[in-house]
């Protein structure tokens, strides 16, 4: 195979001791669902999905049809699969024959998936989930009994595997008050179901945020995404863990995500020369400089210019001048005998010295999970131990 210009290594202890954390603080008997949308936060699906399996996770989320069937490729035959948003009509019979579960938010829709399912001759496995507050998607009130008594009555083709709803922002402390209320709205539903005495497989409306700071979301399943990955899913959020383990800090969490290159090319630069496009960076005195083989159409983002660094032989590089859309060039006059072809850390640890991915993107006001679900999918993947 031709080789690409960067590589991303991803760490099985990393993921086994993340998801271990999640299993004390959730509890036994409660199902994690491993989120891995956004090609699983930019780790990549196809090495992410094995892997989390191998600690024991059996059913994934997914944003869209087009992912699941990405999960569909290399998931073990035992794994589940649960679409939240967007499914089009004319892939329900496909969602139906793969067993993959799918939301529901609208009540027309299920006549077309009953239909679906007769045709089939297999049950739909459907995840109702309503409308508690955050008016993004979710059954609104007034359609809620009818669609019970729809699966209800329909018991044969469909199947009623959950009851759902999603919170908007349990990350931060400052929008308590209406996470507050939308959990009171979903257990007023909660209870409202018991009374049609038809109950779902799982009640879930956790992700990761509410699955660790609200004990009172988890239900029977959480959806965990950021966490699993080895990012707290906000500085709230850490710190309510901190309070609650009665530290001051906690590395407990472990980036799975390393991000290599190598030198491609290494030159020398006179005082007054200025290095890429227009006068971006100008040398104030003699330098070497080290040309890295990627760019912004990579993923390295172009807010990184003159601002970022690299790590070469475990320190630090500078980024000289303008991330190019296939090259950037550091400052390695400071670090002894580079030579083409060394190893270049682009977010990780190197010896004794680490690239972050907040520290990567605090300074240019990027969000952790934008940073990485950006990562083209093109980077080719590797398990490490
Ligand atoms: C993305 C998403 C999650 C996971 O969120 P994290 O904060 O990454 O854990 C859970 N549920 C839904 C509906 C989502 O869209």
């Amino acid at each position: 195979m031709v080789r690409h210009s960067s590589r991303i290594e991803l760490s099985q202890m990393a993921l086994k001791a993340n998801l271990n954390f999640v299993r004390r603080k959730i509890g036994p008997g409660i199902r994690i669902s491993s989120v891995v949308k956004a090609n699983a936060y930019g780790h990549g699906i196809d090495p992410f999905v094995p892997m989390a399996e191998k600690t024991g996770i059996n059913h994934f989320s997914v944003a869209s049809a087009h992912e699941a069937n990405e999960v569909l490729l290399c998931k073990s035959p035992e794994s589940s699969i649960m679409i939240m948003g967007i499914l089009y009509d004319e892939d329900i019979p496909w969602a139906i024959e793969n067993d993959i579960e799918f939301y529901i938010f609208n009540y027309d829709r299920l006549k077309l998936v009953l239909e679906c399912a007769k045709k089939i001759g297999k049950k739909a496995l459907l995840h109702i989930e309503v409308e508690s507050g955050a008016n993004r998607t979710g059954l609104p009130c007034d359609e809620f009994s009818k669609t019970i008594t729809f699966l209800k009555r329909n018991q044969k083709h469909l199947k009623f595997e959950g009851f759902c709803s999603h919170l908007g922002g349990a990350e931060s402390d400052s929008s308590k008050f209406k996470i507050d209320a939308q959990v009171k709205t979903f257990q007023d539903m909660v209870k409202k179901l018991k009374t049609k005495k038809f109950s779902p497989k799982y009640i879930h409306l956790a992700s990761s945020a509410a699955s660790l700071a609200y004990p009172n979301t988890r239900y029977n399943m959480v959806r965990t995404g950021v966490i699993q990955y080895g990012f707290w899913p906000s500085p709230d959020i850490y710190y309510h863990h901190l309070h609650e383990v009665g530290k001051k800090s906690d590395r407990i969490l472990k980036r799975i995500i390393t991000w290599k290159t190598d030198v491609m090319d290494l030159r020398s630069v006179s005082a007054g020369q200025f290095i890429g496009y227009g006068t971006a960076y100008q040398a104030e005195s003699d330098m070497t400089i080290a040309v890295m083989p990627l760019g912004y159409s990579n993923g390295y983002p172009r807010a990184q210019s003159n601002k970022g660094h690299v790590l070469i032989h475990g320190k630090k590089a500078a980024i000289t001048g303008l991330i190019n859309m296939n090259l950037f060039m550091v400052n390695v006059t400071h670090i002894p005998d580079v030579k083409v072809g060394d190893e270049v850390v682009l977010v990780g640890r190197q010896k004794n010295s680490v690239i972050r991915v907040s520290s990567f993107t605090e300074s240019v006001n990027l969000l952790n999970n934008e940073m990485l679900s950006r990562l083209p999918s093109a980077i080719p993947r590797y398990v490490v131990k």
